[in-house]
């Protein structure tokens, strides 16, 4: 973001210097410490006192044309001491559900007693998100560049940057990712189930999504590089690259409250979780379905249909031939992902299917959660009228 963008309406505002680097508050020790009040927090070369709610504007490398860049946080230091949260949106600069995740998340009343520290970073890349871009502009992937150096690419600058201000100072953290552009993802959370160390997988099932999916750490993923440093971080993916989908965006509000309440961060608040309220269920794995000749593609399955194995997801055509050749499903299990763009190349992913051992009790799961965010009903007059 550019630094007129990156204003707000908190007048705390404060825009560091590049070449000061700042030592790391202690802020995993606040169980040994112990204290009735939180200590200031250093962030860049700026000292945050307990109780303070405050931007900070972290320097990057500018654009050619001399426009000043920064990577822009919202701090909010509570009184008392308690874990330190990360919640990043906008890794991939085109994935902006999470923004509006933690526009809503900032405003949430309850963080008035919070404990413990928030820190929340709405875009990181935001060299992407100025260009509506999932890369930086040398296109680089900021997800495989972490940790990061202070003299490396771009992406390894901002990575740096991103991992010392804020992963250092974090006790755990939560990434808020879409899929890709043209690709539509239903509300998930992915975790390494099989060498979960880290407590991720209790997250993730606090989180509340209505699936969580096993996924490998990847080298250069800001999860990956949190989990080396012992800090626990969930990615949810919901929704689709350069959209607002409400229901994505109100799961993934929700998934961070209920966190942040587990965690002890917030005390004594309502979840707005129905008393029917679903327990997420786990896959084990999952695979995409791929175009096996190019054409049109007629789609006849949405995200979260049960589809059993040789069930028809959808139809590729052939526009110049009226040839029909039907897509069908190699396993049982439940979509989590599909295309939206009905022009397929042979060898491009249609479906994302994941497994589970009762496929049945998962697609009864994901119709509870769908009816229980029903952006029609409005369950959160907090964060004001549904986006439609
Ligand atoms: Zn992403």
């Amino acid at each position: 973001m550019i630094q007129e963008a990156a204003r707000t309406r908190n007048p705390k505002s404060v825009t560091l210097s590049p070449q000061r680097r700042a030592p790391i508050a202690p802020s995993r020790n606040f169980r040994d410490a112990a204290p009735m009040i939180s200590p200031p927090l250093r962030i860049g070369d700026r000292l945050i006192a307990p109780g303070e709610r405050v931007n900070v504007n972290l320097p990057l490398p500018s654009l050619y044309t001399q426009s000043p860049v920064f990577l822009p946080l919202q701090v909010m230091h509570g009184h008392r001491p308690g874990p330190c949260l990360f919640v990043t949106a906008a890794v991939h600069g085109d994935e902006i559900n999470g923004v509006e995740i933690i526009r809503r998340l900032m405003e949430w009343h309850a963080l008035r007693h919070l404990r413990g520290t928030l820190l929340a970073v709405p875009v990181v890349n935001v060299y992407g998100f100025v260009r509506q871009s999932r890369y930086l502009p040398d296109r680089r992937d900021l997800n495989r560049s972490f940790p990061g150096s202070e003299t490396g690419s771009l992406a390894a600058r901002v990575a740096f940057t991103l991992v010392r201000e804020v992963v250092e100072r974090a006790t755990h953290g939560i990434d808020l990712h879409t899929g890709a552009i043209h690709r539509d993802n239903l509300p998930q959370v992915r975790a390494n189930l099989d060498a979960d160390g880290d407590g991720a997988l209790a997250l993730a099932r606090v989180f509340g999504a209505p699936v969580i999916l096993n996924a490998d750490l990847r080298d250069g993923s800001l999860r990956a590089e949190a989990a080396a440093r012992g800090v626990p971080v969930l990615v949810y993916e919901a929704g689709e690259a350069l959209r607002f989908d409400e229901l994505a965006i109100r799961a993934g509000l929700r998934g961070v409250q209920c966190v942040m309440r587990h965690l002890g961060m917030i005390k004594g608040v309502g979840l707005r979780r129905g008393p029917n309220a679903a327990a997420p269920v786990v896959a084990r794995s999952s695979l995409w379905v791929r175009a096996h000749q190019s054409g049109v593609l007629r789609s006849l399955t949405p995200l979260g249909s049960r589809v059993a194995h040789g069930d028809r997801l959808g139809i590729i055509t052939d526009p110049f031939r009226n040839t029909e050749d039907p897509v069908e499903a190699p396993v049982s299990g439940v979509v989590i992902g599909r295309t939206n763009l009905p022009l397929v190349t042979e060898g491009e992913a249609l479906y994302h299917i994941a497994r589970f051992g009762r496929p049945q009790a998962a697609a009864r799961t994901v119709e509870r959660f769908q009816s229980e965010l029903d952006p029609d009903a409005d369950l959160d007059p907090e964060s004001g009228p549904p986006i439609v």
